[in-house]
């Protein structure tokens, strides 16, 4: 079930997806970075999504990244 709220994304998608969520713009000009590591994200990196408190979160394509967002995800109970 929180899984479901994890967005994976695939390039081919991947502007639509940030298109819809209006963050297309920031992901294009390196404005959102990385919740766990704090690199900038760019359409290259981006991995998955997830909201958060309003706003979306990005994670970058790292397996470190990855794994800490199941478990903050996993223990937020976000969704
Ligand atoms: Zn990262």
């Amino acid at each position: 079930m929180l899984k479901k709220e994890i967005k994976a994304v695939h390039d081919k998608d991947l502007e639509a997806v940030l298109k819809n969520l209006n963050i297309l713009d920031d992901v294009s000009q390196g404005e959102r970075k990385c919740k766990f590591c704090d690199c900038i994200i760019n359409m290259t990196n981006l991995q998955a999504l997830f909201p958060e408190s309003g706003d979306i979160k990005l994670v970058c394509e790292k397996a470190e990244c990855i794994k800490k967002m199941y478990e903050y995800v996993g223990e937020k109970g976000i969704g």
